[in-house]
């Protein structure tokens, strides 16, 4: 595009959107650059919310930017309504804001249960994360509702921190919706030896202000409920824009991350891109996409080519362990074990996917060899006392 870049909007102020932002400096980048967040607070990030902030360890995970020194405007506690993309103007709830390019980085909102009360928890926001950290004293009773990542998480910290803790999940095993069955299992034990209740195959059917119930009539007390089952991509301000979403409501991005237009970019948990890597649209909740996307996004709006197809990547700690996840995990790809704490999947002699836990060594260049598409020696990878990054074919 040969117009002239006057002022670029990104709106979110999420990792991708802060990203976005500091890149464009980087970059070069020297004109009106504005970024909008509905969150009234400075820019955070979000995993030490369910780890450290949850714990009391940190009062907040403010990012350590200095943004008027690098020229960028902050929009806080501002929301975008609307986009009229042919008239280049995002509405918000405090005026028109016109752009020459925009970025969408608006990332995800949590999932609610149908019915859900008020007093019951998300952890999304700062503002969760701070109000559920004043419920979780010693002998609170909490239900989590959801052994996902971040179900398994709040757990470890409830538990750390003394409550009385059971977790519901409807799925036959934790973690069903990242790991096939045989290998959320093996968490399984964890939450026995924090002393956490794991219910499994348990789905709820209502919560009030004191109890958790399930379809199976067991009512669970409750002084503290957390519900954690999942996040969407929070696009519905988009409707009407003509910018195309896929079909569970990701900004539907080309490979260039642009959305349907040369204008405009998105980037982060709200996106969705086509990876020829893996063969299929991705949408990837995690941290280290945020990161990566946006840089590539930010080269692109000033008139790069640059495609993305990262090796995704990302890690949980829970329970004293830190699982690790490098590449995209497929049912179909042969799954191969690496001692008792790797496994691997690999389809013909490439490397696709690694799972760790407690082996960040192994995760690290496991992920090396899926980014470089290196032919493995798939019987040297299974062994454990073989450095991985020596399982070259
Ligand atoms: C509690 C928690 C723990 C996590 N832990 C890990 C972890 O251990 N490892 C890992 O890999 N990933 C983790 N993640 C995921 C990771 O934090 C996300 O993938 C990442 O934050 C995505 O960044 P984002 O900028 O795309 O979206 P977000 O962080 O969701 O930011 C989007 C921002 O846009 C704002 N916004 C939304 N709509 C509008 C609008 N219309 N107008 C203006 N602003 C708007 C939102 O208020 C929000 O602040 C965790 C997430 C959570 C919630």
């Amino acid at each position: 595009m040969a117009d002239e870049i006057v002022r670029v909007v990104v709106v979110g102020a999420g990792m991708a959107g802060v990203q976005t932002a500091v890149s464009l400096r980087q970059q070069g980048y020297e004109g009106s650059l504005v970024l909008l967040g509905a969150e009234p607070h400075p820019p955070y990030d979000r995993p030490p919310l369910s780890k450290d902030v949850l714990l009391g360890r940190a009062e907040h995970s403010r990012f350590e930017i200095d943004f008027e020194e690098l020229g960028i405007e902050l929009a806080l506690g501002r929301r975008a309504l609307s986009l009229d993309a042919d008239a280049r103007t995002v509405k918000t709830d405090g005026g028109d804001l016109s752009y020459d390019r925009l970025v969408l980085a608006t990332g995800a909102a949590p999932v609610s249960l149908p019915g859900q009360p008020e007093s019951a928890f998300l952890l999304r926001t700062q503002d969760d994360a701070l109000a559920l950290r004043e419920a979780l004293r010693p002998g609170t009773r909490v239900v989590v509702v959801g052994a996902g990542w971040i179900g398994a998480e709040a757990a470890t910290v409830a538990r750390r921190l003394g409550c009385d803790v059971t977790v519901v999940e409807a799925a036959s095993s934790p973690l069903a919706g990242a790991l096939p069955a045989e290998l959320g299992e093996r968490t399984r034990p964890w939450y026995a030896q924090a002393g956490a209740e794991l219910l499994t195959a348990s789905a709820v059917s209502g919560i009030d202000e004191h109890a958790v119930r399930l379809t199976n009539g067991r009512e669970l007390a409750a002084d503290a409920v957390v519900v954690g089952i999942g996040a969407r991509p929070d696009n519905a301000w988009l409707a009407g824009s003509g910018i195309p979403l896929d079909d569970r409501g990701a900004v539907a991005a080309d490979a260039r991350l642009r959305a349907g237009r040369a204008d405009v970019h998105a980037v982060g948990d709200c996106a969705s891109f086509p990876s020829a890597r893996y063969g299929r649209r991705l949408a990837v909740h995690h941290w280290d996409n945020a990161v990566q996307g946006a840089r590539v996004v930010a080269a692109n709006v000033l008139g790069g080519e640059v495609v993305y197809d990262p090796v995704p990547y990302f890690w949980s700690e829970q329970f004293g362990h830190m699982v690790q996840v490098a590449g995209v995990i497929d049912a179909s790809a042969e799954q191969v074990a690496r001692g008792g704490d790797a496994v691997l999947w690999v389809r013909g002699d490439r490397l696709e996917a690694v799972l760790t836990v407690d082996r960040p060594r192994d995760l690290a260049q496991g992920r090396k060899l899926i980014d470089s598409g290196a032919r493995v020696d798939v019987a040297k990878a299974a062994d454990p006392t073989v450095a991985l990054k020596a399982a070259i074919a």
